[in-house]
């Protein structure tokens, strides 16, 4: 997962006090199809709408909301439900947005990916079956929770669908079971200490999030804890006190963010226990992780995400190889010990920093990772005549773009592969590829998010040579 994706959730941006006017009508309606996101069609006045939960083949209630030429809808209840609909397993599941396929099983949610990416896919060729998850909970490392009140209790869980309303949540069955044992005692130790947590109409309080970041192999856990100012009463004791619960935080950073805005993390951050980031070990290399760098969410799942990558790749040991997006280095180190040279490009200067840093803990001789636009990049290593054997390119959620294509296509290296949490984006690339004198050899699928509708894909293209 990636900055843009960094979480499922919709928190929503929208200004305080403004409501845009909306209309709404009740109609009943049959569901037709999926969209690409997994959402079930309806046909409204000849229009196509996604209705989020809604199964292929059902009937439902269904409220149409018009805002403005938007037209969307929710389930009010469901008349004809399809034999594939079970109950989710989580309570919070009607009213969180975080996942969207928990009416469905795990092997249907499988099925729905595969056909989604089927579609898709479908003009450059038969995708393999989804990798999917063994055991499909507990899976998250990267855990965000917000912090509220409900009858005048101090609460902590996510944001109900499209508002600022905090869902009390004491467990979360996609997240390390940790992080809901952490904050249940934070908010515990915040009773007890008299300290406040946010309230966000009066702009009141102190502790507005907190993020917990596990490493699954290694087993630290790191604790950030988002303040609205500076200030933080007792903090010493609060440290010892969840320290003495919970000895396996091996760091607590205070964020600070005074800003009215839905971003979690502020600028601002103080290291006050231990080291300030956690380790965590991917096929074998240790990484570093800090509270603000981008690191997948799912480690069993990109572990096997980058064994079929590399597996796709067939490295003979020779090749100069370009790590596009390399984030904190992770694929570029990885896959440095199968080829002869490793080139990554980032535009995050941090994630940079750590990516060099990654490579020195790993004494990786053979990767060198730069700053920059990584289409750039690759124009100005054309320009002095460089060449690249293989990219592998691991873009954001939008996708690429053709700056970064087209000088791809100048470079013209022998093989690419990307990976993509977003096919429909992923597709749109591949075609400006095709078009350019590649062709798709394999498509691989892997379900790194279970429950949710989100589906990462790795596509090996070649170039056709005349
Ligand atoms: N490959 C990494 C990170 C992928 S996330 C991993 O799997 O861990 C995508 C990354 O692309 C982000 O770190 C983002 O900062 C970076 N990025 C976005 N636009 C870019 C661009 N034009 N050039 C280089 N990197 C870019």
């Amino acid at each position: 997962m990636k900055k843009t994706r960094n979480s499922n959730r919709n928190y929503n941006n929208k200004k305080r006090g403004h409501k845009p006017s909306s209309k709404k009508e009740t109609i009943e309606a049959n569901c037709i199809d999926y969209d690409s996101e997994g959402k079930g069609i309806i046909s409204y006045n000849n229009q196509q709408i996604p209705i989020p939960n809604l199964l292929k083949g059902e009937t439902a209630k269904i409220e149409i909301i018009k805002k403005g030429k938007f037209i969307t809808g929710k389930i009010l209840k469901v008349i004809k439900p399809s034999a594939k609909r079970i109950k989710a397993k989580c309570k919070h599941y009607e009213k969180c947005g975080g996942c969207q396929l928990q009416h469905i099983s795990y092997e249907d949610q499988a099925q729905l990916k595969q056909s989604l990416v089927e579609r898709l896919m479908k003009p450059f060729g038969k995708a393999n079956p989804i990798i999917k998850m063994d055991n499909p909970y507990d899976y998250r490392n990267k855990i965000h929770a917000t912090y509220s009140y409900k009858n005048k209790e101090i609460v902590s869980g996510f944001y109900e669908e499209q508002s600022h309303r905090v869902i009390p949540v004491e467990r979360c069955l996609i997240q390390s079971s940790k992080s809901d044992e952490i904050n249940k005692t934070i908010r515990e130790l915040m009773k007890s200490f008299k300290l406040k947590a946010y309230d966000e109409e009066r702009d009141t309080g102190l502790i507005r999030h907190v993020l917990v970041k596990v490493g699954f192999a290694t087993k630290e856990v790191m604790v950030v804890l988002v303040t609205i100012g500076p200030m933080f009463p007792s903090k010493n004791n609060f440290i010892k006190a969840l320290r003495k619960k919970h000895p396996e935080i091996t760091t607590i950073i205070q964020n600070i963010n005074s800003k009215r805005t839905s971003m979690v993390l502020g600028n601002r951050e103080k290291v006050i226990y231990g080291k300030g980031t956690i380790k965590d070990t991917l096929c074998g290399y240790t990484f570093n992780i800090s509270s603000k760098s981008f690191y997948q969410v799912n480690p069993t799942q990109t572990e096997k995400l980058y064994g079929k990558a590399i597996e796709m790749a067939n490295f003979k040991g020779n090749e100069v190889v370009m790590d596009a997006y390399s984030g904190i280095g992770t694929i570029g180190i990885i896959l440095s010990e199968k080829v002869k040279s490793v080139i990554g490009v980032e535009l995050n200067k941090d994630a940079v920093k750590d990516s060099i840093k990654n490579a020195k803990l790993n004494k990786v001789q053979n990767a060198r990772f730069y700053e920059g636009d990584a289409g750039e990049f690759m124009l100005h290593m054309k320009e002095e005549g460089q060449k690249l054997d293989v990219v592998v390119m691991d873009p954001p959620r939008s996708g690429s773009d053709e700056r970064f294509l087209s000088s791809l296509v100048k470079i013209s290296p022998k093989k690419v592969i990307y990976i993509s949490c977003n096919p429909i984006t992923q597709s749109r690339d591949i075609k400006f590829l095709i078009k350019h004198g590649y062709k798709v050899k394999e498509i691989q699928p892997v379900d790194m998010f279970p429950h949710t509708a989100h589906v990462e894909c790795v596509v090996l293209m070649s170039r056709v040579d005349k």
